[in-house]
């Protein structure tokens, strides 16, 4: 158990940088440091590593005072990931994740067989990985051997300062969800720095708030999207409250019963006949054994039927790539509904059937629920647009 009581930071020319700051963090505990630039979080993390020195207060390690213990032992229990990892360039990526073990006098083969038993913990092939040099290794990975390194020495708390801030969107999404999953077979206690209100929400079993040195809510995630303390953290979580909402929400809650599919075998008049009945402007159109091929418009159907063309449905099917699973976000198709300017995309099960499909009528439903617009709450039953 982490404790901090009082803990204050005053630099020398008199920023008060850290102010009264108390805490209790439990073992095993994930918590997000998190609020504007200069607020303090990183300052609160260089006293735990004794980089800084408090002013007064104090910090206790299992009940004991942090500064009764040396400094050496003290670091060997603390793990520490940065944004800039800095991997020694001519050492393999075994000696990297295992260095500090080498600084500990751990033989070679020990320190070798940690390495590839972390890897393993990351997913990450040992065969592969031992004997590369970082600079064979995309940013992400290097990123993650970071964080297996900070694990080498089987310390009880790891600090991280904005660990994934260098990390294109996806990458760290991803690195995010593994860090939690790692942490969750662990069980190590984290103090993770963000200015991210996103990652700290998909991180944290506790959000710690910060402003000015001094801390304004430290809740669960759920508490303060649900019960902010005041102004400043509802403008904090802002926008990000609803897209946490939308995030959580899946394709499946927003998905409509009745996609109108078509057998690519079907002629152009069959097809119209069918649309007009289903009052659709797309079809999704399958492959005979009921695979989605793609998705054909109303306006390219009567053009090609108005041209005499006696092609098959098939022939007009386009945007393969626009539709999504039962199980993505509803954001995911937002983004797809976007980007192929669809009003309808098909949701597919796992063998590639079209199960359904999102429509932009079904996605003003989920942005009221997540909105809390009341009245026609949930999404609307809707035909493809
Ligand atoms: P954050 O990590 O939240 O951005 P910091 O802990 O880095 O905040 O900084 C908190 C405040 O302390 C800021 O006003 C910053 O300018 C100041 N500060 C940080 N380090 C020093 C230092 N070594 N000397 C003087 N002021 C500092």
């Amino acid at each position: 158990m982490l404790e901090f009581a009082h803990l204050t930071k005053l630099y020398p020319d008199g920023t008060r940088a850290v102010d009264d700051f108390s805490l209790t963090v439990d073992k095993g505990e994930f918590v997000t440091l998190i609020g504007p630039s200069g607020c303090g979080k990183s300052t609160t993390l260089r006293m735990i590593n004794r980089l800084v020195e408090p002013t007064s207060g104090t910090i206790l390690l299992d009940g004991k005072d942090y500064r009764t213990q040396n400094a050496v032992q003290l670091r060997r229990r603390l793990g520490y990931v940065v944004q800039q990892i800095g991997l020694m360039p001519h050492f393999t990526i075994a000696e990297n994740i295992s260095f500090v073990l080498r600084l500990n006098g751990v033989k070679p083969k020990r320190r070798r067989d940690r390495a590839a038993e972390l890897l393993q913990l990351a997913r990450m092939d040992p065969d592969l990985y031992l004997d590369k040099f970082p600079r064979e290794l995309s940013g992400g990975q290097q990123q993650r051997i970071g964080v297996l390194r900070a694990l080498a020495h089987d310390p009880d708390i790891i600090l991280m300062d904005e660990p994934f801030g260098a990390l294109d969107p996806i990458t760290r999404e991803q690195l995010q969800d593994e860090l939690k999953n790692l942490q969750r077979r662990v069980q190590k206690t984290i103090l993770f720095v963000t200015h991210d209100m996103d990652e700290a929400l998909r991180l944290a079993d506790r959000i710690v708030i910060m402003r000015e040195g001094q801390i304004v809510q430290a809740e669960t995630p759920e508490e303060i999207l649900r019960h902010p303390a005041d102004d400043f953290v509802a403008s904090f979580i802002g926008q990000q409250r609803m897209l946490r909402q939308a995030g959580e929400v899946s394709v499946r809650d927003i998905m409509s019963e009745n996609a109108a599919t078509i057998s690519s075998e079907q002629g152009l008049a069959q097809a119209l006949e069918f649309m007009r009945r289903r009052k659709v402007d797309t079809l999704m159109v399958e492959t005979p054994d009921k695979k989605f091929m793609g998705i054909a418009r109303l306006r390219d159907i009567q053009q090609a039927f108005e041209a005499n063309h006696t092609v098959r449905i098939g022939t007009l099917a386009v945007f393969a790539d626009a539709a999504v699973s039962v199980d993505d976000p509803a954001l995911r198709a937002i983004h797809q509904m976007m980007s192929f300017k669809l009003d309808a995309i098909p949701v597919l099960d796992a063998s590639g059937h079209v199960a359904s499909v999102v429509t932009r009528g079904s996605l003003v439903g989920v942005l009221a629920g997540a909105l809390g617009i009341e009245g026609e709450t949930g999404p609307a039953p809707a035909k493809h647009a």
